[in-house]
C-alpha cells in the first residue's frame, strides 16, 4: 500500500498535515483560552523529545508532509530549538511552521532561522497595549509587537497573524489589523471564536461570524479572493486593492471545513487526536513506553486516521459539542 492511501479517512480525505504540541504550558492567560490558569501536567506525563521525533518519523513515512509546532507557548519548551534542528533535518518532511504568542520571539528569531523556520504563526489579539494585557493577562505587546517587526526585517517571508476575533473584545479593532495588509505583507488571519474548554460556559456571547468580519472589511475598499494551495489550510484567502499582505478568514462555527480537514494532531501528552473539536484519541505514549514497535505505533496512526468523524458538532448555539478539552492542551 502507498503512503498516500495508508492516510486516506473514511470520507477519502488525504491526511497530510499533523500539528504537534510540544508543551502545555504558557506564558500568557488568554481570557478565551486558559481563563483558569493552566494545571501543570507532570514532567513525566509530557512526551519527551526523542518520542515526539519517533512518531513523527513515522507519520512522515505514512504521508504527512506538513508539520505545525504548537502549545501551550512552544517556544517556552527548553531545548525546542534542537528539536526543531533534528526535525528539519527528517526527509519527506516539507514544510514545518510554528504557531506562538511571539513573547519569547525576538530573542529566538536567529535560531530559528538558523534551524530552517520560515513560516511563522503568530497570535496577537489586540494593537493596544491596555486590551493586550487585558485579553491575556500578561503586559506583553511591545515585546511581541517587535518580535512581529523583526521577524520582517530578518526574511521571514510567510509571517500569518492570527486574531480570534471577540465581540465587544477586539471588533472594534478589526479594520486596524486589516489596514496592517495595505503596506506590510502578511496575512492577518481572523479567527472565529470558538467556545470550547473554559471559555465554553460563559464566552459564547463574543461569537462573530467570518461572514460579517468581511463585511466590516469591505468597508476600506474592494476585497478580491485569493487563490490557495491545498495544503495551506482551511483559510479563505482576501486581498485589500493593492495591499502587500492578505487577510485570512477561519470560520470553523459558521462555515465548517470539516470536508477538506487533513489534520492529525498530537497533544502534548501524547495522544493522537483526529478532529480538534471532537475528544476522540488515541494514547500513544502508552504504547511507546510499553516497548511498542513502529508497526504497533503505525497501527494505531492508521487506526486514528480511518476514524477520522466526517465533521465536528461544535456550534454558535450549542453546548460544547462533542469537545470538553482546551486549546492549550491539545495543541490550537
Ligand atoms: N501559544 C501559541 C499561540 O498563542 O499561538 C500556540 C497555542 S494557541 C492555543 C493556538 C491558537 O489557538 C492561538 O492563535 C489562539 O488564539 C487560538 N485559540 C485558543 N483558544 C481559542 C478559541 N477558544 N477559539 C479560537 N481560537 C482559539
Amino acid at each position: 500500500m502507498s503512503a498516500k492511501a495508508l492516510l486516506t479517512d473514511t470520507f477519502a480525505r488525504t491526511i497530510s498535515y499533523l500539528r504537534v504540541s510540544i508543551t502545555d504550558q504558557c506564558n500568557l492567560r488568554c481570557m478565551y483560552c486558559t481563563p483558569d490558569g493552566i494545571k501543570k501536567l507532570a514532567n513525566i506525563d509530557l512526551l519527551t523529545y526523542e518520542e515526539i521525533l519517533r512518531i513523527v518519523t513515522l507519520a512522515v513515512g505514512m504521508g504527512i508532509k506538513k508539520v505545525r509546532l504548537t502549545g501551550g507557548e512552544p517556544l517556552v519548551r527548553r531545548g525546542v530549538m534542537d528539536f526543531i534542528r533534528q526535525l528539519a533535518a527528517l526527509p519527506g518532511l516539507t514544510e514545518i511552521r510554528l504557531t506562538t504568542n511571539g513573547v519569547l520571539l525576538a530573542d529566538m528569531l536567529d535560531d530559528l532561522y538558523e534551524a530552517g523556520i520560515r513560516k511563522l504563526n503568530i497570535s496577537l489579539d489586540s494593537l493596544q497595549a491596555d486590551k493586550f494585557r487585558r485579553i491575556t493577562g500578561r503586559d506583553n505587546f511591545t515585546r511581541v509587537w517587535h518580535g512581529i517587526e523583526q521577524a520582517q526585517k530578518m526574511g521571514f517571508t510567510a509571517i500569518k497573524i492570527n486574531v480570534v476575533a471577540m465581540l465587544g473584545v477586539n471588533d472594534d479593532e478589526i479594520l486596524d489589523f486589516a489596514k496592517l495588509t495595505i503596506t506590510r505583507p502578511l496575512q492577518v488571519r481572523f479567527i472565529e471564536f470558538m467556545p470550547m474548554g473554559a471559555a465554553a460556559a460563559n464566552q459564547r456571547d463574543k461569537f462573530i461570524s467570518a461572514a460579517e468580519i468581511i463585511q466590516r472589511i469591505a468597508s476600506l475598499g474592494e476585497l478580491t479572493p485569493v487563490a490557495r494551495h491545498k495544503l495551506h489550510g482551511p483559510a479563505r484567502i482576501l486581498k485589500l486593492p493593492a495591499a502587500a499582505g492578505t487577510i485570512g478568514l477561519i470560520s470553523p462555527l459558521s462555515n465548517h471545513f470539516c470536508d477538506t480537514c487533513n489534520r492529525l494532531r498530537l497533544t502534548s501528552e501524547g495522544r493522537l487526536r483526529a478532529c480538534l473539536l471532537t475528544d476522540n484519541e488515541t494514547d500513544l505514549k502508552h504504547v511507546l513506553r510499553t516497548g511498542g514497535s513502529d508497526t504497533e505505533i503505525k497501527k494505531l496512526i492508521f487506526e486514528t486516521v480511518k476514524n477520522k468523524p466526517r465533521g465536528h458538532l461544535l456550534s454558535q448555539t450549542q453546548k460544547t459539542g462533542n469537545c470538553h478539552g482546551s486549546m492549550s492542551r491539545i495543541g490550537g
